[in-house]
């Protein structure tokens, strides 16, 4: 099908393996779909095993160079495929919305936002700095330098085809590591089209890399080949776990981005009108599908009528529809197992007494269109509460107490975003401090740039992306001693 490309050589179905662009064997590729319309995109290879090695070997053999050239020289070809991701934006955001069905506005808004962390690491790979210790004698020092990890290899998820990317390949660059993309299955073409722009940049052969195929045979391979010193993965946290397992044989280093499950909490003092707002974004966004998507709203018992009218009165209002189509605030979802997930906590939910306030049902445009919906007086005890329902389901939970509530938050083994709307300064400082989770959005709905960092605590996994932080995941500490002086 025809996605209207202004440069179509950016939709490529080849994956880019030490330089050469390799198609699928015929009959055995893997098939991309859009999720509005169920028609079919593009079929991308299903590599083999030995494919896969003629990457990591590729990748194992331009390291050296790589990390060898000066972090200036590094910086100005990520910031040059910075640039031509910003000059392509438009076209990269039909890409995203063919394969995975977010609207084109929202698309282009992942694709913009999260090219800035190659914007951010070109900057910070000539900050890499090391350290002279005092040394505890005389005729020694100690100094500390920072060397890359060496060969990286980026898992992703299809929640964000673009900016998963990006966001893993800005650090692993500027650090001077190598590093090869597999994309999720369902959307493999923006990974593509990003190593097209690569390509493009003049980042060289084997240092910049997107393979496609069956996932758990090449995760194995990854996990098990020592030419591949870290992984960094955005998933679930089943397959973190696997690859925690996986990659013990040679101590993989991992960088892990996995499940949520986001207390989003509006104290008796809140803004409710802000809180209403930042709900809307921390829910509905990508149709509820994002890993920092609250999952469970307390909601102080004195306001919860009120903000689920407000709620409701807007979710009600998100335009559903295709991505590609004007004005249109909410796609579908990815695929029919998600569709299914939303039904059973929903069911769930109001088996065990909560209240639909609005939507409930299947969309009528039919697929995997659901409508907005949102529940009231749902409880601790309901799925909803214990598991990521990664779907537009709002789920209102009375509270109240501050340390009843607090209890709650914290009572999941996840621990990645958390929301509270409060305008009581003392409160403010004593839930940031208490919720048990990398992220904290006070009066904001929306908690993610380059400049900060992300990740979680507890179950939600390991490592931080973005800021000074995130580069360090892909650097070893070297000490040398220097004695004999
Ligand atoms: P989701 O529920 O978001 O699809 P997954 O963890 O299943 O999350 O998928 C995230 C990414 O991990 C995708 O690229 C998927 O293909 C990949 N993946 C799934 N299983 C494995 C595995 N066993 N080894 C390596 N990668 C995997």
């Amino acid at each position: 099908t025809d996605i209207g490309l202004t440069d179509p050589s950016l939709l490529t179905q080849s994956c880019l393996v030490d330089g050469n662009w390799i198609a699928a064997r015929p009959g055995a590729g893997i098939a991309v779909h859009n999720p509005a319309t169920g028609a079919l995109i593009a079929e991308v290879p299903s590599l083999d095993l030995e494919q896969i090695r003629t990457a990591i070997d590729a990748a194992h053999g331009a390291r050296k160079a790589w990390a060898g050239r000066p972090a200036k020289e590094r910086a100005n070809l990520i910031r040059r495929w910075y640039d031509l991701i910003i000059a392509n934006a438009d076209d990269l955001a039909r890409i995203l919305t063919a394969e995975q069905g977010k609207p084109l506005a929202e698309a282009r808004g992942e694709i913009v936002a999260n090219a800035a962390y190659l914007e951010w690491f070109a900057e910070e790979a000539k900050r890499v700095y090391g350290d002279v210790i005092p040394s505890p004698a005389a005729d020694r020092r100690v100094m500390v330098i920072k060397q890359p990890v060496g060969v990286c290899v980026a898992i992703t998820p299809w929640n964000f085809p673009n900016g998963m990317i990006t966001r893993k390949a800005g650090p692993a660059l500027a650090a001077g590591c190598p590093i090869i993309v597999k994309p999720a299955s369902q959307t493999p073409l923006s990974a593509l089209a990003l190593g097209v722009l690569a390509e493009r940049a003049g980042i060289p052969s084997g240092v910049f890399q997107v393979v496609t195929g069956k996932a758990r045979d090449l995760g194995g391979e990854f996990c098990a080949n020592p030419k591949v010193a870290k992984i960094s993965f955005t998933g679930s946290t089943e397959v973190g776990r696997w690859l925690i397992r996986e990659g013990a044989h040679d101590i993989k280093r991992l960088s892990l981005e996995l499940g949520g499950n986001a207390p989003f909490i509006v104290f008796e003092d809140a803004d409710l009108d802000a809180a209403v707002d930042g709900a809307m974004i921390a829910k509905y966004r990508n149709s509820g599908q994002t890993c920092v998507c609250a999952n469970r709203f307390y909601v102080h018992e004195s306001l919860i009528d009120d903000f689920a009218a407000r709620l409701a009165k807007k979710a009600a209002a998100l335009k559903v529809g295709h991505g590609n189509e004007t004005g249109v605030e909410q796609g579908p979802l990815i695929d029919e197992a998600a569709v299914t997930k939303m039904e059973v906590h929903l069911a769930d939910a109001l088996a065990h007494g909560a209240k639909l306030v609005t939507g409930g049902k299947r969309h009528a445009l039919g697929g995997t269109f659901f409508e907005p919906t949102v529940i009231s007086h749902a409880g601790q005890q309901m799925k909803l509460a214990r598991e990521e329902t990664f779907a537009p389901l709002a789920a209102l939970i009375p509270f109240s107490t501050e340390d009843e509530v607090i209890e709650m938050a914290n009572d999941t083994e996840f621990g990645l975003a958390s929301y509270f709307y409060t305008r009581d300064l003392a409160r403010m400082f004593r839930v940031s401090e208490a919720l048990e989770s990398g992220i904290v959005g006070v009066n904001s709905g929306l908690i993610a740039n380059e400049m900060a960092p992300f990740g979680g605590y507890k179950q939600s996994g390991m490592g931080r992306e973005g800021s000074k932080y995130g580069i360090e995941d892909y650097l070893e500490i070297k000490y040398i001693c220097v004695a004999g002086l």
